[in-house]
């Protein structure tokens, strides 16, 4: 990985009454060395990469410190490291993207939560759920429930997500149960300021060996018969353990209101966004105090009886806002209510949509809705109107464009290595018709988009291959299963390969190559080129020794393997298509490599900027079209996709359509070229090298070029 998180190490550091400053996701990963873990791990993915991130390159600082971080190779294994906290008084924290990280880990999550933990164990949980999600519309919420594990929400304020890291800690150890701390995007990159405290060593740690290994405890195996025993323990000890935790700690706030007849219970996450939309009905200052008494839920599961009786004594009616569906907080509530006889009506999901994220707009409709039936006279005319006046900016906007903007769907980046094999692909349809693609998550799921529209069925990470398995069988055409090597390493070479090895499958795999797990953020796979902060991370001045995806093909028994370069487009068509309609019999695999142009860019910049800084010749190439041959028919741009390729207004009079254009932002990747010749199409691309400094030689050659073409348009 290129990035350098210099600056934010540094902030690891802070001592004793400093004040850091930063985003939320940063005030996480300082709170953890608060705490004095012993150990941390995980699986990248948005919002919460940045913790594991950091910590990665952090390493030589946490050594000194004795805190171990392990990059794990998917969410399973890192759900399995807790497992030290079960037989060992030590701290340690994983994290990952939920819901579909916590999907994955969810084998060794519930044999976690079973026998439960004797040091404090916290799972810091992306709940990558709303508008900015990338995953499927679930909540970790059912899984805290399912397997009895406490579940933190905090407020989006770096004070309370440090406090509630540091208690999150206690509650584990004083529950014996591991802790998950779900945290929203918008938690995540709330950005704010705390004052820090130092960072712990832990006791036991890689630099304060445990001398003994733990004597052996049948009870702490999640095993029957002592899984029985388990079940007990969980609701009837660790539970109300745990409550009487949350409510001496205080963890869940209170605030008073004047309108105290009415009462807002709300999940820590969304106290933010419940604040705006009060101040947008007059119904919070600028401070953030409420008319309406609050109740804000840092820890979300359990809830604790004894504050839902206080909160909602003497109550006329009170509302749950809780994000996503079902509404187990709701729920929850409710039958405490109607158990304790409670006269206080109880609204929830009927103010509101059952789904979907609960944005400004929506939680204001609900509130409206709320305060209309149970006290009208708060609402002043401006706050009920507020739907109506955005839906006439919107409006608006509409007319003043001319229209409504078009669908902007994502894209891979400029010069990306997949958008090629994806031509390619395009092209071998051509020859053999309508192909089934079993896609998969990363980067090249965005040939699921215009202009390549691949993509049948995407069923999990590193599952492409798997899902490919019923479907190669009552098909004529091969289906091809694409996935990228961040997939094939986390999942996809087991549950894939594997598993078409052992059943002698006759599938069709496209092994994207770019080199790393691009689209969490470029974190290294273990196949990644050695780079300079590998060998740094791992403490190593020689290169590292290169583990292939081909040889690890090889080595389970793959006959058929091709390993193709994405730009020459020719060939990668070539190798799919022999795929495809090979006689063989049995998994045939095409690599495709091409390193991830973000990661590749990432390093070339600041090389060429110093190149640059001392005077030394540099050559930039991009391509460009010329627009008195282009015709105008757009071919090129419907195979390659590629955001800089784009069209600009003819200056032939005769031409009505618009010609196809490059603009700078092109990064020379060639595959235009590439595509124009493999499908045969116009020769209007060019290649141009932009030399800076150039040499005598250059500046000769140019005053060559340009006297011999001035001699020709003269003739
Ligand atoms: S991050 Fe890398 S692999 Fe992903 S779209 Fe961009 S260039 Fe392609
Ligand atoms: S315009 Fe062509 S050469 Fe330039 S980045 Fe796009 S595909 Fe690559």
């Amino acid at each position: 990985m290129e990035v350098s998180f210099h600056e934010e190490i540094k902030a690891l550091q802070l001592g004793d009454g400093e004040v850091f400053h930063g985003e939320g996701i940063l005030a996480v990963t300082k709170a953890l060395l608060q705490s004095g873990v012993t150990y941390v791990g995980g699986y990248q993915g948005s919002p919460i990469s940045h913790l594991l991130d950091v910590m990665v390159q952090a390493r030589p600082y946490l050594n000194t410190l004795g805190v171990h971080v392990e990059a794990c190779t998917n969410e399973s294994s890192a759900a399995a490291m807790l497992a030290a906290s079960i037989m060992y008084p030590v701290r340690g924290a994983v994290t990952w993207k939920s819901v579909v990280g916590t999907n994955v880990a969810s084998d060794a999550l519930s044999n976690l939560a079973s026998p439960g933990v004797m040091g404090g164990a916290l799972i810091v949980v992306g709940e990558d759920y709303g508008e900015g999600a990338s995953v499927i519309q679930e909540r970790t919420h059912a899984f805290a429930m399912k397997s009895a594990l406490w579940l933190l929400d905090p407020r989006p304020n770096l004070p309370t997500i440090v406090r509630m890291v540091e208690h999150a800690f206690e509650l584990s150890e004083a529950s014996n149960t591991p802790v998950m701390m779900g945290l929203r995007i918008r938690t995540c990159h709330v950005q704010g300021s705390f004052v820090a405290s130092d960072n712990q060593a832990p006791h036991i740690s890689s630099v304060k060996l445990q001398q003994t290994a733990s004597g052996f405890h049948y009870d702490r195996l999640a095993h029957p018969p002592a899984t029985f025993k388990h079940e007990k323990l969980k609701y009837d000890v660790r539970m109300p353990a745990a409550r009487r935790y949350i409510e001496a700690a205080q963890l869940n706030e209170f605030f008073e209101g004047p309108l105290s007849q009415l009462g807002l219970v709300v999940q820590g996450g969304l106290y933010n966004t419940l604040i705006r939309s009060l101040q947008q009905l007059g119904l919070a200052d600028a401070d953030g105090n409420s008319q309406l008494p609050l109740m804000v839920l840092n820890v979300v599961y359990p809830l604790v009886p004894e504050q839902i009786t206080r909160f909602c004594e003497g109550k006329q009616a009170v509302l749950v806002l809780e994000e996503g569906q079902p509404e187990f907080i709701e729920q929850d509530i409710a039958t405490h209510l109607l158990r304790t006889g409670s006269t206080t009506r109880l609204e929830g999901k009927n103010c509101f949509v059952m789904g979907g994220e609960y944005n400004a707009e929506v939680m204001v409709k609900g509130l409206v809705s709320f305060l209309t039936q149970h006290a009208p006279h708060t609402l002043a005319p401006q706050g009920s109107a507020y739907s109506q006046s955005l839906a006439t900016l919107r409006q608006n906007a509409v007319t003043a464009l001319g229209g409504g903007v078009p669908p902007r769907p994502p894209n891979f980046c400029t010069g990306c290595p997949e958008r090629p094999v994806f031509a390619a692909l395009k092209l071998v349809e051509q020859q053999v018709g309508k192909l089934h693609i079993s896609a998969d998550i990363g980067c090249h799921s965005f040939a699921t988009f215009e202009p390549f529209s691949f993509g049948n069925s995407i069923l999990g990470y590193g599952m492409s291959m798997a899902s490919s398995a019923a479907v190669k069988n009552f098909s004529s055409q091969r289906p091809v299963a694409i996935m990228g090597d961040g997939g094939f390493w986390h999942n996809g070479l087991l549950s894939g390969v594997s598993s078409t090895l052992l059943n002698q499958g006759d599938g069709v795999l496209v092994i994207m190559k770019n080199g790393y797990t691009s689209a969490t953020g470029t974190q290294d796979t273990v196949s990644s080129p050695a780079s300079e902060s590998k060998r740094v991370a791992q403490g190593n001045s020689a290169t590292v020794n290169e583990m292939t995806i081909e040889r690890t093909l090889e080595g389970m028994g793959v006959k058929w393997l091709r390993t193709v370069h994405n730009y020459r487009v020719a060939q990668v068509r070539d190798a799919l298509q022999e795929a495809i309609t090979s006689p063989f019999k049995g998994l045939k695999v095409v690599v495709a490599e091409g390193e991830c142009q973000l990661e590749r860019q990432r390093r070339l910049k600041p090389m060429r900027a110093k190149q640059l800084a001392q005077g030394l010749r540099t050559v930039r190439t991009k391509y460009g079209v010329d627009d008195e041959t282009c015709t105008g028919d757009h071919s090129c741009i419907r195979l390659s996709g590629c955001p800089t390729l784009t069209v600009k207004p003819s200056r032939d009079p005769l031409k009505t359509n618009p010609v196809a254009h490059v603009t700078d932002g092109c990064v020379g990747c060639g595959l235009c070229g590439e595509v124009t010749d493999a499908a045969v199409l116009c020769p209007s691309f060019h290649k141009i090298e932009i030399i800076q400094n150039p040499s005598w030689w250059d500046r000769l050659c140019d005053h060559i070029n340009r006297w011999v073409i001035q001699r020709l348009q003269a003739a």
